[in-house]
């Protein structure tokens, strides 16, 4: 985008408009600073410069609050119903504990949050510190989502390049699970390079065993042009496991779960009953306006989907500069067939949709808007249906991803590729 692009796009999201009072909304906070850059990690941004970094982090705090003060100012958001907070990355634990308190403070006099989810995701690195995790749940942070990856300190520092160590990721999580937050969510990798069915297993079980209330296991992919795929190329690492072995593998942790008490609440994601993410079920499964915060965040506001310049220093220097929105992509405004796709391909995610809930939310009943793709679907077996819903079967889960890319407008093709 353009300057004079970037300065008119601010119109078009009409800021000045209220929302319902009874329409919820959701803020992500970005913090795009890293300790290292994980071997094949699609998030990475900028690293954390080792010259003075508390005064980095301090100064990008201090921006992050300037423009939560700016959408606060706007009539939009004013009687609208927070639901849920995400401070993400990066590594947003690399904000202190003080700043981590000061953002959220400042949300919650800023808007009316009453009952928020409020989740910081973080690095086992920051996370093992009691006086951390006690400071901010004691100031309104009530969800924890932990990067600890693996238990395996081969895992950790040969395959994944991860800046904790085992050692530390079990130090946080059990000071996490004591620190008294509603949620501690733990985030596991399956199917990396190299990885061994008995290490996941291992994984597995030292996991359950803890008993955090959300675990979310994530596919490993390696990303083109990044240090893993340079190794496997080079023969330096191995091949990844195939699609059907990574399969089996998955069936294996979802069985291993719903025996240990949990629900699956989305494809990779289990939870303890009442510990459903509220973030995930108003951003992504219902399409609720998201305001996008700090670097390279992602928002949802009056039907465009837009995204902050991913550079720490460019984006502060919109901010300073006034340029508050720091647009750096936006969509057309999303028409209703996008709209549609983009709920179909989030509700597949948590495995249904329910038809009556889209009928109600576009007024048309999803087997006139989509005669032919679920009809071939399930005469494939990758979904079945009922009266009351489409449900994704295990083959269905097995090509997930080949199925949500029918479901991909050009459009937000073209989101994904800049
Ligand atoms: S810490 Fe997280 S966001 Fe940063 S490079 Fe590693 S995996 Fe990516």
């Amino acid at each position: 985008m353009g300057e004079p692009e970037k300065k008119a796009f601010f119109e078009k999201l009409e800021l000045s408009k209220p929302l319902d009072a009874s329409e919820p909304f959701t803020i992500f906070v970005s913090v795009p600073y890293c300790r290292t850059r994980c071997n094949s990690c699609p998030y990475f941004k900028a690293l954390l410069p080792t010259k003075e970094p508390n005064e980095t982090i301090g100064k990008y705090a201090s921006t992050i609050e300037k423009q939560v003060a700016f959408y606060a100012s706007k009539e939009r958001f004013r009687n609208a119903r927070l639901g849920s907070v995400y401070l993400g990355g990066g590594t947003a634990s690399l904000l202190s504990s003080g700043q981590v308190v000061q953002i959220v403070e400042l949300i919650n006099s800023s808007f009316k949050s009453k009952g928020a989810e409020i989740t910081l995701e973080g690095n086992p690195k920051e996370l093992k510190s009691e006086a951390y995790l006690h400071e901010v749940a004691g100031h309104g942070v009530n969800r924890v989502s932990m990067g600890y990856q693996s238990k395996q300190e081969r895992l950790l520092e040969e395959l994944l390049g991860s800046p904790h160590s085992a050692e530390e990721g079990q130090m946080a999580l059990n000071a996490v699970m004591r620190a008294g937050f509603n949620t501690v969510n733990v985030d596991l990798l399956y199917g990396v390079p190299g990885q061994k069915f008995g290490e996941w297993k291992y994984d597995l079980s030292e996991v359950v065993k803890t008993g955090p209330e959300s675990i979310t296991i994530n596919s490993y992919i390696v990303y083109p042009h990044t240090l893993t795929a340079y190794r496997i190329a080079h023969g330096i690492m191995e091949e990844p496991i195939s699609g059907d072995e990574r399969h089996k593998w998955y069936l294996y942790a979802r069985k291993k779960f719903l025996e240990s008490g949990y629900v699956q609440a989305r494809t990779g994601s289990f939870v303890k009953p009442g510990h459903e993410q509220i973030y995930a079920e108003l951003a992504y499964e219902k399409s609720k306006e998201s305001i996008p915060i700090g670097a390279g965040a992602y928002g949802l506001i009056n039907g465009y989907m837009f995204r902050a310049t991913g550079s720490p220093d460019k984006f502060m220097d919109n901010i300073s500069e006034g340029l508050f929105t720091s647009p750096d992509f936006q969509s057309i405004k999303a028409s209703k067939e996008i709209m549609m796709d983009r709920y179909v391909m989030q509700n597949l995610s948590h495995r249904r949709i329910y038809l009556e809930e889209f009928k109600q939310t576009f007024g048309l009943d999803l087997r006139d808007v989509y005669p032919t793709q679920f009809e071939r679907m399930e005469a494939s077996g990758l979904v079945k249906k009922d009266e009351e819903k489409i449900t994704l079967t295990d083959l269905g889960v097995r090509w997930h991803q080949n199925i949500f890319r029918m479901f991909v407008s050009e459009e937000v093709k073209g989101l994904l590729r800049n």
